[in-house]
């Protein structure tokens, strides 16, 4: 370990020459008050990918009390706040862009509105590290030692002392962030012992800011969710005491009401409930099983060997449904193998929104069957399929349905969203539906039928370009993966750009150790995220050097999905 005036030497050493010779302060340096620098990895250009740093300070000095990493959410959660609070850190005490490209540039990944679990900040009892890229300062190629000595010996020292010692951050809001994630957690794992798969606490606020804003609306423009009494349900919080809202059972449960009275705002909000949600958020107790899955037509999308024959046969031209291929699938073939992708994964829960599924996959009223035959219908509609599924494969449903009745029959709840307010119409859709008959034929058969899993074959991946690996995370919906660009542009549970860039090394991870024409794709994500579970999350990262500062851990449905949107997959 060098000194922090080694390091200063070395940078007015350097100073004014070509930018290789940044390559010399790659080391340890050690700060005062138990800090040290790690430069682990310095760019090439000041264009290239920023250099990276380790910001070090050990428990002794930094002294953050074990209650606020004494379990697991509680660790992810105070990760979390203290990578939030460094990013702060970051725009008070840096003076931004100075010279060339991304010279002066500090950075520390960015946390939205999720709580995830991070590689940008840990903390254990030994020390708490940020790891974090910076711009090294250069005009044109020639370095700017004089700036670097800024950013390295004033300004980094000053964030790390207001982020990483205990004694100067909000002692408060940390242990009341630490206390909500767990709370949350809480309530998630309680879900299955109450028979729910979801829990809407009263009070929360489930409409968002923009179409491209996912902060919560304004207070006063939003109308608070509150539980029907029928649906209500209470927890009893570690942290937060009793807990009020509404839990919607196990089961089939339709979401019905007119247009633009916020259906699909409450099943948007059930589908992100498998993340926690920082304070302030509005859906901090919106709360939903780990498994579920958000179910949409896809039309485009390539399919590999699905099998989709409990929803499709009989294609034109002897299509097989049981192994079912496509470049280019179609709407009801997409949703169709959406769904078997997502039951062959675990899926506990689906949800499905009408406005992005394709209605000859959601509903065949009887007219249509008198029209076209069922012999001449390869489709056989959800509707004929739920109930099956829930009761052959333990999946619950969730839908929001506000255009067609038919589905009365099969639902075991029906919830109305009446100008923003939900409203438990179980009882009169039940009436309804004996008073109005839709004699309707059931289509589905007995049994739900068959979930194939698959075995992906090795061959299919190539992370080559040229003759280099190239995966790479471009913006939250895509993956360059070699000479290919996976499209994620609908896998609407995917929140964080830095899950994507975590599921490109998790696939290349993969390839390396579990992906060999044996496994079938469920046991290699199991797998994959079994040794993330054990060994940390950064255990994926390929590069030798440097810090893994920018993977958020992805969830295994999101892994699943990517690889069965990768065009060259191949399925034995
Ligand atoms: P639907 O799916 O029933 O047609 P949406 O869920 O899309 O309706 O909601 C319609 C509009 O109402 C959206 O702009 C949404 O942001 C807003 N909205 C939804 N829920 C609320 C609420 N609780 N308070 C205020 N505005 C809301
Ligand atoms: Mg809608």
């Amino acid at each position: 370990m060098y000194d922090k005036d080694e390091l200063k030497q070395k940078l007015l050493k350097i100073d004014g020459r070509g930018y290789k010779a940044y390559k010399d302060i790659q080391g340890i340096y050690s700060f005062d008050k138990g800090f040290s620098l790690n430069i682990s990895h310095v760019q090439s250009d000041p264009f290239a990918s920023p250099s990276k740093l380790c910001a070090r300070v050990q428990q002794q000095c930094a002294k953050f009390p074990k209650e606020l990493y004494l379990n697991k959410s509680r660790k992810i959660a105070i990760e979390d706040y203290l990578t939030r609070v460094f990013a702060h850190n970051i725009n008070k005490y840096t003076s931004g862009n100075r010279g060339t490209g991304k010279s002066g540039m500090i950075a520390i990944d960015r946390c939205g509105q999720e709580i995830l679990e991070r590689t940008s900040m840990v903390i254990n009892d030994d020390y708490v590290e940020a790891r974090f890229v910076i711009g090294l300062p250069a005009r044109g190629r020639r370095i700017l030692g004089k700036q670097a000595i800024q950013m390295l010996i004033d300004e980094i020292p000053q964030i790390v002392e207001h982020s990483l010692y205990y004694e100067n951050i909000n002692k408060e809001e940390a242990m009341e962030w630490v206390l909500l994630a767990e709370d949350q957690d809480y309530i998630r794992e309680k879900l299955d012992e109450k028979d729910l798969i979801a829990f809407i606490g009263n009070g929360s606020i489930l409409p968002r800011e923009s179409g491209i804003s996912d902060r919560p609306l304004k207070a006063e423009k939003a109308v608070k969710f509150k539980s029907p009494d029928s649906f209500e349900v209470t927890f009893d919080t570690p942290n937060h005491g009793r807990v009020k809202g509404m839990g919607i059972p196990k089961g089939i449960t339709l979401i019905v009401g007119g247009g633009y009275h916020g259906k699909s705002t409450l099943l948007n909000a059930i589908e992100k409930g498998c993340y926690n949600h920082i304070k302030n958020d509005g859906r901090e107790f919106v709360i939903s099983v780990s498994d579920s899955v958000k179910i949409r037509a896809e039309d485009g999308r390539r399919v590999e060997k699905v099998d989709i024959s409990p929803f499709i046969n009989n294609l034109p031209h002897g299509q097989d449904t049981a192994c079912f291929s496509s470049e280019d699938a179609s709407g009801s073939t997409s949703q169709a193998a959406n769904i078997m992708e997502a039951l062959e994964m675990g899926a506990k829960l689906l949800l499905m929104d009408e406005d992005t599924s394709a209605t000859n996959f959601m509903i065949r009223d009887v007219r249509m069957q008198e029209l076209v035959s069922k012999d001449k219908e390869p489709i056989t509609p959800f509707i004929d399929k739920v109930r099956q599924l829930y009761k052959d494969c333990g999946v619950s449903t969730v839908m929001v349905i506000g255009g067609s009745g038919d589905y009365f029959d099969v639902a075991d709840h029906v919830i109305m969203m009446d100008e923003y307010l939900p409203k438990d119409v179980t009882e009169r859709a039940k009436e309804i539906a004996e008073n109005h008959k839709t004699n309707r034929r059931e289509e589905g058969g007995t049994k739900f039928g068959n979930i194939k899993l698959r075995i992906p074959l090795a061959s299919g991946f190539n992370p080559y370009k040229g003759r280099k690996v190239k995966v790479k995370a471009k913006g939250l919906h895509t993956i360059m993966f070699g000479r290919e660009n996976i499209d994620l542009q609908n896998i609407e549970q995917l929140v964080d750009v830095s899950q994507t860039c975590a599921i490109g090394d998790i696939i290349l991870y993969a390839l390396q150790k579990y992906i060999n024409d044996r496994n079938t794709l469920r046991e290699i994500v199991e797998k994959v995220d079994g040794d993330i579970e054990r060994n940390g999350l950064e255990i994926i990262s390929p590069f030798p050097k440097g810090h893994p500062g920018e993977y958020a851990r992805p969830r295994k449905y999101e892994i699943a999905a990517a690889i069965n949107r990768i065009r060259s997959l191949k399925i034995k």
